[in-house]
């Protein structure tokens, strides 16, 4: 091995202590030869914490400004971090993501990475030092400060691994690895020793915050080996890689939540050609990312149209959503938070079938009414309201025999 990337997120790195745990863990792992780039998140909560700072100084701050005060959260704990391994005695030093060269788009609060200069990191291996970088950041052509979007650590992380050609990247965090389902919810959750890229994307997407998704899209894209692994326990984690013939055998290997999720109805919309168009094009023109989208059958040439988006997004969405329904002459347009999406996912959904009838199912047994639902080839997404959230997850955990008594490689 030549050269890894470890991230450690914020957990990881949440206190002075943890700082110098952390840190003789690079050291540990410090062999000879061996180059090592250590990218870290903020110390945990601190994020939050910023954000919290800002909303009280204004209603809505400025993405610019967000950024620079985001991206500081991450130069308190690379700064830090290498501090603790001089202090060890090795030869270490941190690098705000300008200085490692990574290169951004302009779209404040959820840049995508253009480019990342990887001779800024090379010349430092040749000095021997062990390069901490601070995640989630970068800039753009103007040289303004971009963050990556919450949680953009780990795309930091695998973006860096694969333009250095690194052998693997490790990302360590609070739990030992990828699990069925979010083990802080349901205790019987079981680590997977393996998923797809296919499928980590699926999760990722839907709300399992392990890992971002851009960083398994950089993963799969380049095909770089992603370790998740817990820092405060020793053991193999997960591996992240190309699907392989026994992960189609189980039909559902993962369940997620996400709470995240506001609905968006516009009301009486004229069911006809260029109407949809208007109300998506409106929207995507102001970078909100929409999820699932349903068109109920129209009445009398009237439909009514909704669609899910973040709740970070939900309040531009929703002032956009009255503009396009005045112009196209709908009745009403509303908006309503409470909501979740439960997703199902697995390789193995390509070859069962019943999947989705079994999964109405168990949620028609508890009472839990659907409100939407999408596809695709290896997930199945339902809305319900919130606060069935956590039975869902439960039930259908237990239904799809993923609790600890079942083994999947
Ligand atoms: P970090 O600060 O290390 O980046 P995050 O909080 O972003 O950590 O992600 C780790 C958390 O992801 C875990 O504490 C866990 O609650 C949550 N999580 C959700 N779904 C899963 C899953 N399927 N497997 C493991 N962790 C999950
Ligand atoms: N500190 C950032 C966040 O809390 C990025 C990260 O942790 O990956 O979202
Ligand atoms: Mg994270």
């Amino acid at each position: 091995m030549r050269l890894i990337v470890q991230k450690y997120g914020g957990t990881s790195v949440g206190s002075v202590e943890r700082i110098k745990e952390v840190a003789k863990k690079i050291v540990a792992s410090k062999k000879d030869g061996l180059d090592i780039v250590v990218v870290v998140s903020a110390m945990g909560g601190e994020t939050d914490k910023l954000v919290e700072m800002a909303y009280e100084i204004s209603p809505e701050p400025g993405k610019r400004e967000m950024d620079m005060l985001l991206s500081s959260g991450e130069r308190v704990s690379c700064s830090l971090l290498a501090m603790a391994i001089q202090n060890i005695g090795y030869k270490a030093a941190s690098f705000t993501g300008r200085q490692v060269g990574i290169l951004t788009d302009s779209a404040h609060t959820k840049a995508r990475i253009k480019k990342i200069e990887a001779h800024k990191i090379n010349r430092a291996f040749k000095e021997g030092l062990i390069v901490i970088v601070a995640g989630f950041q970068g800039i753009d052509e103007k040289e303004n400060v971009t963050t990556l979007g919450r949680g953009g650590s780990d795309t930091s992380a695998v973006a860096l691994a694969s333009a250095l050609n690194a052998d693997l990247c490790e990302i360590y965090s609070d739990v030992e690895g990828v699990f069925t389902t979010d083990p802080n919810v349901e205790p019987e959750a079981r680590k997977l020793n393996k998923v797809s890229y296919e499928e980590m994307m699926e999760m990722a997407s839907s709300g399992a915050k392990i890992l971002q998704i851009r960083a398994v899209q950089f993963a799969k894209k380049y095909n770089v080996p992603v370790y998740v692994k817990s820092s405060f326990k020793k053991g193999d984690g997960t591996l992240v890689t190309k699907e392989d013939s026994d992960m189609e055998e189980i039909e559902v290997s993962g369940i997620t939540y996400d709470k995240d999720e506001a609905k968006v109805s516009i009301i009486g919309v004229p069911d006809k050609p260029g109407i949809a168009s208007k109300i998506f094009n409106v929207v995507a023109d102001a970078n909100i990312v929409i999820d699932m989208i349903i068109q109920n059958i129209s009445h009398e040439g009237l439909t009514d149209i909704s669609f899910t988006v973040p709740k970070n997004d939900a309040k531009k969405s929703l002032e956009l959503a009255k503009v396009v329904g005045k112009e196209i002459a709908a009745k009403d347009v509303k908006i309503d938070k409470n909501m979740s999406k439960i997703s199902i996912i697995g390789a193995g959904m390509r070859s069962h079938s019943g999947i989705a009838a079994k999964m109405f199912r168990v949620l028609a047994k508890e009472n839990i009414n659907i409100l939407m639902i999408s596809t695709s080839e290896i997930k199945i997404s339902c809305v319900i309201k919130n606060k069935y959230t956590e039975l869902a997850v439960r039930v259908l955990h237990k239904a799809f025999g993923l609790g600890k008594e079942n083994k999947r490689k």
